[in-house]
């Protein structure tokens, strides 16, 4: 059987708790159903500043390079981070130095609400139907966030002008369409393609790429959305979506709007895909929070986000979609039994019970 190989970089604040976690969940499926770990834990973030002198050291970016996954937890402490200088601060010298090196240009963001957490939703009941399932996925390296030119110039009398460019190329868009395309078969077959077509250039070349790309997946029904709809939508009727596509700045903002309706950032896992080359995708998997230096060291994190990016890695680059869904089933019954982390508790509910970081893994890893 071959051996998967996962770098598992914990990093800062709650990482090391949460990551410890998601690694007793994944053994727990690694068992359950039958695939081989090779998991090597490396320093990252002021973790890999104290033990190596970098955010990123030398040792630990050889690790990723040769590993199938890297599974992260998150970095940077709000105390320490003013105390060098930028660029070697943990969230741009491990953070954006990762996703640069190894070419991450899909974002996945799933957003599930649980029935049982209704409580934790900013909508109201009656608009999250049975439970609200979305999967955000953001192109995340080009747009107007890279495009070219780029930059402030001074017009004389005072007066600046800021110049921001958007810019896709058609490569760019097919490929990002093949991802989210793909994760729609995975999943409900509904891809929702957002875009601004009735006013940006970038918006009608889309729109037309994701229709070509489209005719090659007949089974998923496609619908386009202009994303100033769609950012109202969500609030409205967030149950018709299933996979939504952006391009990068519509991405990160509909991303965080749909993250709000997840009730925790606890609860929220995302992926960072590279290219597929030979069959394997390289991946990169974290929660969606940060280092909760508020709560850290007090085995009061939710562990579930870690957890359920164990899911996305064993899903998207592995293909071991049922170990994946396995690992998501036992986050959704632990919860059905009452099991919550203070983030998701809520004294109104007769059968919840209050728990630890630690007794959240025991409870999810017990269920898989
Ligand atoms: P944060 O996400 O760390 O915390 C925001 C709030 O959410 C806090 O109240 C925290 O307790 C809560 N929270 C977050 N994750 C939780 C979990 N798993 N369980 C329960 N509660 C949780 O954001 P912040 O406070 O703005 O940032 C703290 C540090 O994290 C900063 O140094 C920031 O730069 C860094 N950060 C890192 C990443 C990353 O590594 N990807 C992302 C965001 C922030």
């Amino acid at each position: 059987m071959k051996q998967l190989k996962i770098a598992a970089l914990a990093g800062d604040g709650i990482g090391p708790e949460v990551m410890r976690e998601a690694i007793k969940v994944l053994r727990a499926a690694e068992k359950k159903f039958s695939f081989q770990l090779g998991i090597t834990e490396a320093p990252v973030g002021w973790a890999g500043i104290d033990a190596a002198g970098q955010a990123l050291p030398a040792a630990t970016l050889a690790l990723c390079k040769q590993s199938d996954a890297i599974l992260f937890g998150s970095v940077g402490l709000p105390d320490r981070d003013p105390t060098i200088p930028k660029a070697e601060r943990p969230e741009r010298a491990a953070l954006l130095r990762i996703r640069k090196e190894f070419g991450l240009f899909a974002n996945l963001r799933p957003v599930t609400l649980p029935k049982a957490l209704a409580h934790a939703c900013p909508l109201a009941k009656e608009r999250q139907g049975n439970g609200i399932d979305i999967l955000v996925v953001r192109e995340l390296t080009g747009g107007m966030y890279f495009g070219q030119p780029k930059q402030t110039e001074d017009l004389g009398g005072g007066v600046q002008r800021a110049i921001d460019t958007m810019v896709y190329t058609t490569p760019e868009i097919e490929r990002i369409a093949q991802v989210a395309f793909q994760a729609a078969r995975l999943r409900r077959k509904k891809l929702t393609s957002i875009d601004k077509a009735n006013v940006l250039e970038n918006g009608i070349l889309w729109r037309e790429v994701v229709t070509r790309i489209g005719k090659a997946y007949p089974d998923v029904t496609l619908e386009h959305m202009f994303v100033d709809n769609g950012a109202m939508q969500l609030m409205l009727r967030p149950t018709q979506f299933d996979v939504m596509l952006c391009e990068n700045m519509f991405g990160d903002i509909l991303s965080d709007e749909a993250a709000a309706l997840g009730g925790s950032l606890g609860m929220l896992p995302s992926a960072s895909l590279g290219a597929t080359t030979g069959g394997n995708t390289f991946g990169f998997y974290e929660p969606a929070g940060g280092t909760a230096p508020d709560i850290a060291g007090k085995n009061l994190a939710n562990p579930i986000a870690q957890i359920l990016s164990t899911a996305l890695m064993l899903r998207y680059s592995f293909q071991l979609n049922d170990a994946a869904a396995g690992i998501e089933r036992a986050v959704g019954r632990t919860i059905d039994a009452g099991c919550r982390t203070g983030d998701i508790f809520s004294p109104n509910e007769p059968n919840a019970r209050k728990v630890g970081t630690r007794e959240m893994g025991d409870a999810i890893a017990a269920a898989v």
